[in-house]
Formats: C-alpha cells, sequence, structure tokens
C-alpha cells in the first residue's frame, strides 16, 4: 500500500473511528482525514487493478496449461470489471478516478515476470510459478477489498461498500479456482518433472 498508517491498524479491531496518537484532544479521526484516506487507498488499488490487466494476458502467454490459461483469460476480463467498478465507486463519492502506483503491485508484477524468466516454457513448474504468483496477488486484493469494504461501511457508505464487496467475493472465487488448477492439473505434474 502507499501509504500504511494507523487506520489500517484500526479495521483489524473493527474500528476505524478512533487513532491512538492523533494530535487533536478527542482523540478522533477528523471525517474529512478519514474520507481523504480513503480516497487514497482506492486511488492505490486502482493504479494495482490497472497494471494488472496488462500483466494477466502476458501470464497466459507464459502459461504451459490450457486450464490456467483459460483462468488468466477469464480473470483478465474480471479485472477490467474491477476497474469499472472502482470507477462507479470515484464516481459515488463524487472524486476524480486517479491512479496512485502501488508499490506492492508493482512488486507482485516484478516477481511474476521474474517467475516467467527463471522457468523454461512448456514446463508444468512454470504453471506452478505462476499460480504461485498470481495467487499472492488476489490475496493482497482480497486484504485490500475487505479492508476498504470495512471503511466504506464505517463511513455509512452501504453502496460504496456493496461495491467493493462484489470485487472481493470475485477476488476470493479467483484465488479458489486457482487452488483447485494447482490441485487437480500443476502439482503432481510440475513434481515429477
Ligand atoms: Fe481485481
Ligand atoms: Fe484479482
Amino acid at each position: 500500500m502507499a501509504t500504511p498508517t494507523k487506520a489500517a491498524t484500526a479495521q483489524t479491531n473493527g474500528r476505524t473511528g478512533t487513532k491512538k496518537n492523533s494530535g487533536n484532544t478527542t482523540g478522533k479521526i477528523e471525517p474529512g482525514e478519514f474520507h481523504e484516506f480513503f480516497i487514497d487507498e482506492l486511488k492505490d488499488i486502482y493504479w494495482a487493478e490497472k497494471h494488472l490487466v496488462k500483466a494477466l494476458p502476458k501470464m497466459k502467454k507464459a502459461a504451459t496449461s490450457p486450464e490456467l490459461a483459460t483462468a488468466f483469460e477469464k480473470h483478465t476480463q474480471e479485472t477490467q470489471t474491477h476497474i469499472d467498478t472502482l470507477e462507479q465507486v470515484f464516481q459515488l463519492l463524487d472524486e476524480k478516478p486517479a491512479a496512485k502506483k502501488c508499490d506492492a503491485m508493482a512488486g507482485l508484477l516484478e516477481e511474476a515476470n521474474g517467475i516467467i524468466e527463471d522457468t523454461d516454457a512448456g514446463t508444468m513448474i512454470r504453471d506452478a510459478g505462476l499460480i504461485l504468483a498470481a495467487q499472492k496477488v488476489e490475496h493482497y486484493e482480497i486484504a485490500t477489498y475487505g479492508t476498504l469494504k470495512v471503511f466504506a461501511e464505517n463511513m455509512d457508505r452501504s453502496d460504496v461498500a456493496d461495491l467493493l464487496g462484489q470485487t472481493l467475493e470475485n477476488e476470493k472465487a479467483t484465488d479458489v479456482a486457482l487452488t483447485e488448477i494447482a490441485v487437480s492439473a500443476v502439482n503432481a505434474e510440475a513434481a515429477a518433472e
């Protein structure tokens, strides 16, 4: 995340309304301050999705098994939907969609590239590595959308929370689908190579 802050920690215990070390006497996050933080994090995941949608076709091309290639193709389309959904969220919040570099996604995609470079085309070891890289991405997205959904609920924006929840469920389903491909088609063959 571009700006890890205390608010992210507060989310883990289900509260976002307080900030221990804030300078103000009430110990509360100012409404504007939290809104700004939320928008910043939306810009971060917007950048992440926009870069992922370009990386997934490369991962599809690199995949050995048709099952994995199909999964990457499907998730490319779904990722485009995630981008559209975030644009809807920005609109609901009267904000212009803007992307802010997400260092975490940049690193995860660099790692995926490294796996492609370090493995031979046409091997199941390549696929096992691609699934590992893709699942790291999905888990990052699950963590992000899970947190942002709770933030939206805390801000009494159920409209925004619902949209973020839809993407969250799709990321979870993608993670499960990748596990199924690994278990049913890839891992045993990779181990035998
Ligand atoms: Fe996504
Ligand atoms: Fe995803």
